[in-house]
Formats: C-alpha cells, structure tokens, sequence
C-alpha cells in the first residue's frame, strides 16, 4: 500500500468523515462560507469583494487525522486535498493552504492553526530528507506524531507504520528494529512517555514489541524525544553532526528481532538487544498520589538523594509489569554531552532504568553452572542526569554497586 500513496498523483482525503459511510463532502457552516461585503462597478463590469473569517481547524472535527493508518498515507502522499469539516485543504511537499487561508507553513506559528498537528511539518521534512542526514530526527518526529494515534488494534502498531520504514530503509540502506534504527540507536532509545496527571501510559494488553521500542507503550499524549530536544540533540541526526557533540556510552555486540510474517519493517514476535555498558544499581521510589511522579533512589541513600525520572507506563496496574516501591533497578547509561561553558550548562547525561526480567530472575535461581550468564533486562523508564556525573558521584559516595563494562541483554 505504501508504493501506492507514494506514486499517486494526488490523493483525496475524506478527512472530517467518521467513518467510511460519511463521504467526502460535509456543509459547512454557515458563518463559514464567504459573503460579499461590497460590489464594485467598474469598466469591465462589477467586481465583489468577498470576505471569509479565519477557522478553527480542529482535529476533533477531522477524525481522519488521528487514526494511525491514514498518518503513512498522508505523510507519504506527494500532494493531498483533504475535504475538511468545512472547507478544503491542500497539503503538498511545498506547502499548506485552506480556502480561509488561515493554514500556511509560511504563517507558523498562528492562532487558527491547530491543523497539521505534525511535529515540524514532518511531511516536508520527509519528502525533502529522506535520504538526507537528517532521516534519524525526521523518523523520530514521525514516531512522535504517529503515538499520538489511535488504533482499532494494538498488534497493527509496527505495520501502520511500515510504509514510511521501508522508504527509509531503501533510500537509506539503514537497519530497523522493531520501530528503532540501528544506525541512530542512542538516539532512537531516548524516547520518552509524555507524564500527564490524567493520563498514565500502560503496556499494551498483549505483548507486541520490545520494551526498548517505543511500540511497548500505548499513551493518549505520545512518546517524545524531549530529552534530546532539551540536550540540542535534535537539530542533528545521529550519525552525523550529533556525534561531535555526544558521546555514546555502550557497545552494540548484537541486536535482533523474530519477524512474525516476511516484512521486515512489520509486526515482531520478540527481539533484543545485546550491549555492553555501565550499570548503576538504585532503587524505585514511588511519590504518593496525586503526583503519581516516580524517583530513582539509589541504594544505601536516603529519600532526599532520589532522582526523578519518566517512567514508561503506569506502575500501579497490578500484573506482570507492576513495579513496587523499593524494586531494584538499573540505570543503564545511553550517552553523555559535554559541558558548554559559554552557555554556563553542566554537561548531562541520559539513562534507561532497566529491571531485571521476571523470567531471567527464576531461571538463573534454577540454573546449577558456574559459568557466568548474561543476565536479561526490561526497560521501564527514562532518565536524565542534568549534571553529567551527578548519578555516578552520588553512586560512589553512597558505596552503591556500579556495574562497569557489563554485558546485558534488554528485550
Ligand atoms: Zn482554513
């Protein structure tokens, strides 16, 4: 389906429809169509001038913006005139226009524009750089917008994308896993989940993909990139310019998923990622209601040295993903930037907080060898350290285990 939007010449969004019985056309309001304000008699005849208020382009009111399979269709569609609630749309690689002409990429940021809701135009990103140096940010932005979506079915979070994978990976040559890249991986990890007090992540009811993916979480508000963004990071795709600035803090030894048909960029049946890194050992803290905040407190420390950090999803639900205050964890370092003494910041750096698989733990009880295993990990948070060396300093003072040149399996 991918090649299909990709190659059309134009395709026709029925973006205010509900559903496939509502067609294409809809009445606008009536304070929505256009009145003549004066008629003008001039040589040529008469001339009206014609006036139209501005719209609020809600995304309520356009139900197609926010289902998960139209995201790679629109993204990957070279022009689309979308058939709004009450007017028409025009989105192409060059630009954006409705009839009241409110919607301009050029007019940015603007009160009627609640539109594109894409991060950064990601569609002229996408057309523009798809094989450019900027592919690991405009994937991310594209991850972004697109967890935002709504699915009929959770499974179908890997292949709704699958069309904008596999244009990357053509024009690219880059390897996919399970919604990550191997060739921006420090980056592609740092994805966060939006806390809101209202609306906690959860992990999907069925398993459908490795919790280093983003695809493990389902959140009404997103996964972002923020910490990235917040480190400068952004501007910058991985494998590029970025690597002058960061330092990456693990080796990738070996990285693979189990495919559940023959598309590689579609659905996973499980998949892992071997490395070796620095481990720092600590503990979960959970803040009381309502702040539902969660705090990485290291061991042997007290409560006043915890670090806050984004947690993946919602702890409290009881059942195989329940985290209980006072778990171990791990916090795994990702990479570091070095401090920019013009600007007066404190280099910082970006953990994953890991815990030990639940299966892992019972079968190295049940295991009778000598021999050292690699131990297997689930990720369950993000976190930033604001003063690189701050979590390790503190480790050290508090005597707490840190786990250097280790090498893990997370899945
Ligand atoms: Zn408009």
């Amino acid at each position: 389906m991918a090649d299909i939007y990709r190659n059309a010449l134009i395709t026709l969004s029925a973006a205010w429809a509900a559903n496939s019985r509502d067609g294409l056309f809809s009445s606008a309001s009536p304070e929505h169509i256009d009145s003549c304000l004066s008629s003008i008699t001039g040589r040529a005849g008469d001339d009206e001038i014609r006036i139209r208020t501005p719209i609020w382009h809600d995304k309520a009111e356009h139900h197609l913006m926010s289902r998960a399979w139209a995201f790679q269709e629109r993204i990957l569609s070279p022009r689309i005139l979308h058939f709004g609630r009450h007017e028409l749309i025009w989105e192409c690689g060059k630009d954006i226009a409705c009839e009241c002409s409110a919607l301009s990429k050029w007019l940015e940021p603007m009160r009627f524009v609640t539109w594109p809701t894409l991060k950064s135009s990601i569609r002229f990103n996408f057309i523009a750089q798809k094989s450019g140096p900027q592919i690991g940010k405009v994937w991310r932005d594209a991850v972004s917008d697109y967890s935002t979506m709504s699915l009929t079915f959770p499974s179908d979070i890997l292949p709704a994308i699958s069309g904008i994978a596999k244009e990357i990976s053509k024009t690219t040559n880059r390897r996919y896993l399970a919604g990550l890249w191997i060739e921006s991986l420090p980056a592609d990890l740092c994805w966060g989940v939006l806390v809101t007090l209202d609306s906690l992540a959860r992990r999907p009811p069925k398993w459908r993909a490795p919790t280093f993916s983003w695809a493990s979480v389902i959140s009404q508000s997103g996964v972002d990139y923020g910490l990235l963004a917040q480190s400068g990071l952004t501007a910058d795709s991985w494998d590029s310019d970025i690597t002058l600035l960061a330092r990456q803090h693990f080796e990738l030894i070996e990285a693979g998923a189990t495919l559940a048909g023959a598309d590689p960029t579609g659905q996973v049946i499980d998949g892992y990622l071997l490395l070796r890194c620095t481990l720092v050992e600590a503990k979960v803290q959970v803040s009381p209601l309502p702040y539902r905040g969660w705090e990485v407190t290291l061991s042997a420390t007290d409560d006043r040295q915890g670090i806050w950090y984004f947690p993946d999803y919602d702890y409290n639900v009881e059942g195989r993903h329940h985290v209980e205050s006072g778990d171990a964890v791990y916090c795994f370092k990702v990479l570091s930037l070095p401090a920019n003494a013009d600007m007066e910041e404190a280099g910082e750096a970006i953990y994953l907080v890991l815990r030990r698989t639940k299966d892992d733990e019972t079968s190295e009880r049940m295991a009778d060898t000598d021999e050292v295993a690699v131990k297997t990990y689930e990720r369950i948070g993000l976190l930033r350290d604001w003063e690189n060396g701050d979590l390790f300093s503190k480790a050290q003072t508090a005597g707490t285990t840190i786990l250097e040149d280790v090498v893990i399996k997370i899945v």
